[in-house]
């Protein structure tokens, strides 16, 4: 039978992946492909490189393994840089390829590829067919169609919980074959051949990243099974110090070097043989978070990437690119603020906690348009993915599909809540290692004498405070009224 060709996304994975497994139960002769599209690799709107060092060095390590998987089943992977639908074309006509299958993203950006591709394969009589495989639920197992979905999170969960429609992980039924003899599989490109240059390794990150789907499978295994970490998930999944406060399976999953589903059995699994408890569940609840963003965005399109967001808030954000960079920096004068900025542009990586409060300083304090905050993180997280990073932008925002109107981190009180004895903060500040847990999350208020006492000028070893907290949150919240008011929703 003529190979189908296996195109590879964010599913460098061989474990319960749908098209890989329907091809092989038609044929096993099989064409794995990955390309290295020139497009992920240019620039934001605002600037950035779309694909930062991090994540593309994650990707590198996480293609390798795709391939020494396939190659350890005697197989291989076609490596290409270039456009998927200018490769697969020239694929297709050479090894008369049947069909082409693959996994379906939800937004415009890959589904223009997809197009692309049908559009190309459409004079050969090429079939192409997609599949949805990056959720826990399958849009067909839903209890709505996704035109219904309801637009509040709480609402989609129950709806989901109340009778759960997790479909079991998919496994290889034989090893595909090999590639034919004159099929040259291709090089791996080097970070420079991507125009990026090595990221160094910070010691202070809270895990070295490896990618591929064996790496992921490893983390997993430390984090539920070695570690049994997972039965404190609730209580320490707000930390911000250490590799195990949180599963930090994200990077793996926004890759689809780890399914959901697959991670879902494992917790079943750890329930069945150690504990069921409320961290138990809570991982669940997490993935269900990351699936509500997914199938939002399928419903919703490139209303997520608009200044007024899902909701539609025309709101008047600024594009202020001085206080932009102290943010981005970690310059800002709030130390919470600015460890969380360092940490980011040193190791790719935020914690949950993190996220959340650097978003709402961006948006409710400076008043600066989130798609700016947005785009610096989509260029340097390890772990983007483009409807969770957007999704996420757009609730913290305040122009996403949260209920509850103006809501703004306190970034002080959550600095004593998350971090009472300062030491997430020292960890990514030296600059003030000898200020006392309480003195730490407000420096502006040291007097001179203290300064000389712990060794820091303000303003010249750390920076003064760019606003005054409460007074930005309450002007950028009458801006926030005044929207809505002209445009109740
Ligand atoms: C402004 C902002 C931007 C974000 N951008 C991204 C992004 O680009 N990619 C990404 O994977 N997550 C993003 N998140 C969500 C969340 O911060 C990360 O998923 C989480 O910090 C990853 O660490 P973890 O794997 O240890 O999470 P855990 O706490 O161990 O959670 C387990 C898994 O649940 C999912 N999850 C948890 N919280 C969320 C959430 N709020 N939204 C969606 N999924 C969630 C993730 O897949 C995560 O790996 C963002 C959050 C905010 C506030």
């Amino acid at each position: 039978m003529s190979p189908i060709l296996i195109w590879f996304r964010n599913d460098l994975r061989l474990h319960d992946h749908e098209p890989l497994c329907r091809a092989i139960a038609q044929t096993s002769n099989i064409l794995p492909l990955y390309c290295f599209d020139p497009r992920q690799f240019g620039e934001t709107a605002f600037g950035f490189p779309k694909t930062g060092a991090f994540r593309a060095q994650f990707l590198r390590e996480s293609v390798v393994d795709l391939r020494d998987n396939l190659r350890q089943r005697g197989s291989d992977l076609i490596i290409r840089q270039g456009k998927p639908e200018a490769v697969i074309f020239e694929l297709v006509q050479i090894y008369g390829v049947e069909a082409v299958f693959y996994h379906t993203e939800p937004m415009a950006e890959e589904q223009a590829v997809e197009r692309a591709i049908a559009r190309n394969l459409a004079p050969l009589g090429t079939k192409l067919r997609g599949f949805w495989g990056h959720t826990l639920h399958h849009p067909d197992d839903l209890p709505f169609e996704i035109s219904a979905l309801p637009e509040v999170f709480t609402k989609f969960r129950k709806k989901v919980e109340r009778d759960p429609a997790i479909n079991p992980t998919l496994s290889l039924p034989k090893p595909p074959a090999a590639l034919p003899p004159d099929l040259e599989p291709g090089a791996l490109p080097t970070l420079e051949d991507l125009g990026l240059e090595a990221p160094e390794v910070d010691e202070r990150s809270v895990l070295r990243f490896t990618g591929g789907e064996t790496a992921g499978k490893a983390r997993l295994q430390d984090y539920i099974w070695q570690g049994d970490r997972l039965r404190v998930y609730k209580e320490t999944r707000n930390g911000m110090v250490g590799a195990d406060y949180s599963s930090k399976f994200s990077p793996w999953l926004a890759l689809g070097c780890l399914s959901p589903r697959y991670i879902y059995e494992q917790v079943q699994d750890y329930e069945d043989q150690r504990i069921s408890n409320d961290s138990t569940y809570w991982l669940i609840f997490e993935l269900l978070w990351r699936d509500y963003f997914r199938f939002i965005c399928a419903k919703h399109g490139s209303k997520v990437f608009q200044p007024e967001g899902l909701q539609g808030v025309p709101l008047p954000w600024k594009q202020d690119w001085e206080r932009f960079d102290l943010w981005r920096e970690g310059k800002t004068g709030f130390p919470l603020v600015d460890a969380n900025m360092r940490e980011l542009a040193a190791s790719g990586f935020m914690s949950n906690r993190g996220r959340q409060n650097v978003a709402s300083f961006l948006t409710k304090n400076l008043g600066i348009d989130w798609r700016m905050g947005a785009e610096w993180f989509e260029s340097l997280l390890v772990d983007y993915d483009v409807c969770s990073n957007y999704g996420n932008w757009n609730y913290t925002a305040g122009v996403g599909n949260d209920a509850r109107g103006f809501r703004f981190f306190n970034i002080l009180k959550q600095s004593k809540d998350y971090d009472p004895q300062g030491t997430y903060v020292k960890h990514w500040l030296p600059e003030l290692v000898a200020l006392p847990a309480n003195k730490v999350h407000e420096p502006w208020k040291l007097q001179p004498v203290e300064q000389k006492r712990f060794s820091i000028q303000l303003g010249v070893d750390y920076p003064r405070p760019v606003v005054d907290l409460f007074k930005s949150a309450k002007a950028n919240e009458r801006l926030y009224d005044e929207a809505m008011q002209a445009h109740p929703r």
